[in-house]
């Protein structure tokens, strides 16, 4: 048997059958029509949007990075419940528009923004974080075509990184931002082409647990921001602190206590730079807001044997949650919580299983060697931790099998 990573505390059933958002996981299953399914509970997101502003200074803003999850019914609810969002591309901005986001208030970082996206993101009036001197000069162009003007933040890539991250997005050659000895003399740059300086955007990492490591780098950013608000000459209106936050997903994990960081972050802002005085500071994150909210429902569709190993093979897979793989920014596969949805908390069989998707590929594991119950042909699996990066981050294309369903509960 191998371990599993912790299912979500507030997870219960009754007669058995697991309850989603107050619901039978088979009558949501029979609401959306089949198998399989992403069921996304927003009592439990709002409940995590609260555990951020009750352990935040009030003065930090929320951002959520619609990149963990764009489901639209999702994204109209999260409009309401944040300070802002962080798009990646113009597909996103017209998501983020639609959710009724108010345009200022949506930030554009990421490599690659072709010119099309540029001007669509000038003419709403969002915020461009600006990764490259090339960038700037063909954001810059097409405010010009446009004849408007730009919201132009510099997102820079820091000279440290965020320690134990999942992903690392700084410190050292990055794709991302503008290197820290070079950040100061771009925002002078757009400040002088008439430009609207926003402020400056440093993200260093991803999918932390430590809260340590999360405070200090916190702690450096302000450094940062500050050091090259001085060299710019100039007080940034917002400096976004990057994110982070992480989720508890395998074995061993604990779930990131963020009151210590919200302490020591209250501290650092009163304790900050004049130069930063009238400055705005937002946090963004993605999976840590919509992350444990989803749970992705597949049905068993097999149960065979080889070699005295025992194969539950379902109707999802990787197609739709490629995360809970192992294939999505890990290095080791590890098994997501997983559990027999419709026999919930019963006791396990003696024998383990090995839960494996329907693509053709020895890559779909879902869950190898874990403790279920006795499984059989029509029984519900459940995959935790599913409501970041499941539905829009995984190949739906490939082998050519139907789309995941969505429900937004709650
Ligand atoms: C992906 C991304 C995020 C969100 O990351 P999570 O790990 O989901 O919180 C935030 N900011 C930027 C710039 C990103 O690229």
């Amino acid at each position: 048997m191998k371990p599993m990573g912790p299912i979500p505390p507030w997870f219960g059933a009754e007669n058995g059958m697991l309850l989603i958002g107050g619901c039978g996981a088979a009558s949501l299953v029979d609401e959306a029509g089949d198998t399989p399914l992403f069921a996304y509970d927003m009592n439990i997101i709002q409940a995590q949007v609260r555990r951020f502003r009750d352990a935040m200074p009030a003065a930090v803003h929320l951002h959520y990075a619609v990149k963990a999850n764009p489901f639209a019914p999702l994204l109209a609810r999260m409009a309401l419940q944040v300070d802002g969002f962080d798009i990646a591309s113009g597909g996103e901005l017209e998501m983020a528009l639609e959710a009724g986001m108010a345009p200022e208030r949506i930030s554009f970082a990421g490599p690659g923004k072709r010119n099309d996206e540029l001007s669509a993101a000038i003419f709403a009036g969002a915020t461009i974080n600006l990764e490259s001197e090339g960038e700037a000069r063909r954001a810059l162009a097409a405010a010009d075509a446009i004849g408007k003007r730009p919201r132009l933040a510099i997102r820079v890539n820091p000279d440290f990184d965020l320690k134990g991250s999942g992903m690392r997005m700084g410190g050292g050659a990055k794709p991302f931002g503008v290197d820290t000895d070079r950040a100061a003399a771009l925002a002078r740059t757009v400040i002088d082409a008439g430009a609207d300086w926003r402020g400056w955007h440093i993200f260093a990492g991803s999918q932390n647990l430590d809260p340590l490591a999360i405070i200090e780098t916190q702690a450096a950013t302000i450094a940062l921001a500050a050091r090259l608000s001085d060299e710019v000459g100039a007080s940034p209106p917002l400096v976004n602190l990057g994110g982070g936050f992480g989720l508890a997903y395998f074995p061993g994990d604990e779930r990131l206590d963020i009151r210590p960081i919200g302490v020591v972050l209250d501290t650092a802002l009163e304790e900050r730079a004049d130069i930063l005085h009238d400055s705005g500071f937002a946090i963004e994150l993605g999976r840590w807001l919509v992350g444990e909210g989803g749970v992705y429902l597949t049905r068993v569709v097999d149960v065979k044997v080889s070699q005295g190993e025992t194969f539950v093979v379902v109707d999802g897979g990787l197609h739709h949650q490629l995360a809970a793989s192992g294939n999505f920014g890990t290095v080791v596969r590890r098994n997501y919580p997983i559990a027999l949805a419709n026999r919930f908390g019963a006791a396990p069989a003696e024998e383990p299983v090995t839960v494996v998707g329907c693509l053709c590929t020895p890559i779909d594991r879902l869950g190898d060697k874990v403790a279920l119950p006795p499984v059989e042909e029509g029984d519900l699996i459940a995959i935790f931790l599913a409501g970041a990066y499941g539905a829009s981050a995984s190949p739906t294309a490939f082998l050519g099998h139907p789309g995941p369903r969505e429900l937004l509960l709650g």
